[in-house]
């Protein structure tokens, strides 16, 4: 609640983005274990700093990941991606890094958490980031997991959408700026 009325200052610094995915992986190693999940990364070590409060920021990813965990099935595997955009990519599209992308200042940085999981009916996709809401399939939780991923994305002037396809799995996307002395 203190996110959502702006009481909660971002403690924001220039930050790596693989140190913070690191992070949240080791907190989730033995989730990934028991649910014998592979995570792996595609992390460039090129990736620009981005300008964040590192704490809420590996809780970001910690959500992110943990949800990707709980609805992977057995022997699955989670990518966690990031790359270089330029400001304007945000939406439902894939704002890979192309031609275009190549001569625009690149202002922004995307993560991505994908998983080959149960998948999130379209009709849900926009409801999920509400609070409380939970699918049917909810393997515990409590629906606010991500609400605060919202939240302190757009705190720091980012976006967060997801891809899914039933039974196929989901991308989790967001975006953060990159710090200015990157
Ligand atoms: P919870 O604590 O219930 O997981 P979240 O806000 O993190 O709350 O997620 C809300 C709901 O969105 C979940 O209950 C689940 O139905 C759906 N969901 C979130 N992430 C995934 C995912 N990676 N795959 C499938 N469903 C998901």
């Amino acid at each position: 609640s203190r996110l959502e009325d702006g009481r909660l200052p971002l403690d924001l610094a220039a930050c790596d983005v693989g140190a913070l995915v690191e992070r949240a992986m080791e907190q989730l190693s033995s989730l990934a274990a028991e649910r014998n999940v592979l995570v792996q990364t595609d992390l460039p070590a090129s990736l620009p700093r981005i300008h964040a409060d590192a704490e809420l920021i590996v809780r970001v990813v910690q959500n992110l990941l943990g949800n990707a965990l709980k609805f992977s099935g057995r022997g699955s595997t989670v990518l966690v991606r990031a790359w270089p955009v330029d400001s304007e990519a945000r939406g439902t599209d894939m704002p890979e890094p192309n031609a275009a992308h190549a001569a625009m200042p690149v202002s922004q940085v995307c993560i991505a958490v994908s998983d080959r999981g149960i998948g999130i009916d379209a009709r849900h996709q926009e409801k999920i980031f509400a609070k409380f809401s939970q699918v049917s399939d909810r393997r515990g939780g409590s629906g606010l997991g991500l609400t605060f991923c919202k939240l302190v994305v757009e705190a720091h002037g980012g976006a967060i959408w997801v891809q899914s396809a039933i039974g196929e799995g989901s991308t989790f996307f967001f975006t953060l700026p990159v710090a200015a002395d990157a």
